[in-house]
């Protein structure tokens, strides 16, 4: 048996954009090792069979549906444990962000099975799966080969992609579990930011990053006015420079000690692009940076360079954009 099993976080009726990332990367790799894709998800009535249907979409030929705490690391890995134990799963496949990590550690103790987090990349070799993840502020990477019946493999968030195959429905198989003692112990009284504050840079399509040259946290409206302009799927995020200085909140500090993100566009207005930064948004489809400092080391990994003074250049762009929309 090869197949991958996932979990999947849903909110209010709409999947987790990094979960469908995980289901993609485990329809992919199963398909390579001769097994499918399922995913497990946990919740009420807001379950829909349609909903649960939608991740065949992504690859996923099953959805294991069990009623109980939506966003709770415990009864997911109750559920898990109990689909892997009947139906056998190699590998479970996590998206990574903190309920990835719980999910899977737990399901790792349960199971007595290997664990690797922060994983950016998944291949098949010799009819296995191997991961690989990023060490020594990545510059080496480490391979990880399982032994034994179960592999647990946990992605650095958005390191996988969400990608829409010709898939049909998937077949929903509803689990009756019950729950461990501890698993009941904990009820979910509030949803929120897990960090503090109501910014959502990780399900943003366009990220405009501001670093110390912005000068001061008033001007980080520059950056604002910036991201309002592109509108749609945008955010504001930040160096961790700024973010000690106060100048903005840490929910948006990209990098080793703040959130990896991987939007379609990672603009960096005054950032220049130390190792700690760079690792939270390298994955990034395109990079532009803007620095008045020509040997920035933010020009080496960026797609587009603008070598000038952010304060004339933000709002230029802001007035470029608006207006480009509205023609
Ligand atoms: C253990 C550890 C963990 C860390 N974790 C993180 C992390 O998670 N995230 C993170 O970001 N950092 C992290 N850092 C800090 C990191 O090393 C850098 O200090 C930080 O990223 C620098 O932020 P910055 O680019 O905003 O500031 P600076 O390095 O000061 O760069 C400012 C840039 O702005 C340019 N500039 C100035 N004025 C203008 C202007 N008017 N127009 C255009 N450009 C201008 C300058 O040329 C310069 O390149 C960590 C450090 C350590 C030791």
């Amino acid at each position: 048996m090869a197949d991958v099993l996932t979990y999947v976080l849903h909110y209010e009726g709409e999947l987790n954009k990094n979960s469908l990332g995980a289901v993609s990367e485990g329809a992919a790799r199963a398909s390579e090792i001769g097994g499918e894709c399922h995913a497990v998800v946990v919740g009420g009535e807001d379950l829909s069979d349609d909903l649960c249907r939608s991740l065949g979409a992504y690859g996923a030929r099953k959805v294991f549906r069990a009623r109980g705490p939506e966003g709770l690391a415990q009864p997911v890995v109750d559920v898990m444990a109990k689909v892997i134990d009947e139906h056998g799963h190699a590998y479970a496949l996590f998206g990574g962000g903190l309920l990835g990590f719980e999910i899977g550690a737990g399901l790792a103790a349960r199971k007595h099975a290997g664990v690797t987090m922060e994983v950016i990349s998944v291949r098949a070799e010799d009819g296995r799966l191997v991961a690989e993840r990023p060490i020594l502020q990545d510059s080496q990477i480490s391979v990880s080969r399982y032994q034994g019946d179960l592999g647990i493999i946990i992605g650095r968030i958005n390191a996988f992609e969400a990608r829409a195959v010709n898939g049909g429905p998937a077949e929903v198989v509803d689990v009756d579990v019950e729950y461990s003692p501890w698993s009941t112990q904990a009820e979910m009284v509030q949803r929120g930011e897990q960090r503090g504050a109501d910014v959502d840079i990780e399900g943003a399509d366009i990220l405009v990053a501001g670093g110390r040259g912005l000068g001061n946290a008033e001007n980080f409206k520059l950056a604002q006015d910036l991201a309002a302009a592109f509108g749609g799927s945008s955010a504001v995020a930040a160096t961790r420079a700024v973010v000690d200085a106060g100048w903005y909140p840490y929910a948006a500090q990209i990098g080793q000690t703040g959130k990896t993100v991987a939007p379609k566009l990672y603009l960096a207005a005054g950032i220049s692009g130390a190792i700690q930064h760079k690792v939270g948004m390298q994955s990034s489809e395109n990079i532009v940076a803007i620095n008045k400092d020509a040997g920035a080391p933010i020009f080496e990994f960026s797609d587009l360079g603008i070598v000038g003074d952010l304060n004339k250049i933000l709002p230029k762009l802001t007035e470029a954009i608006k207006a480009k929309k509205a023609s």
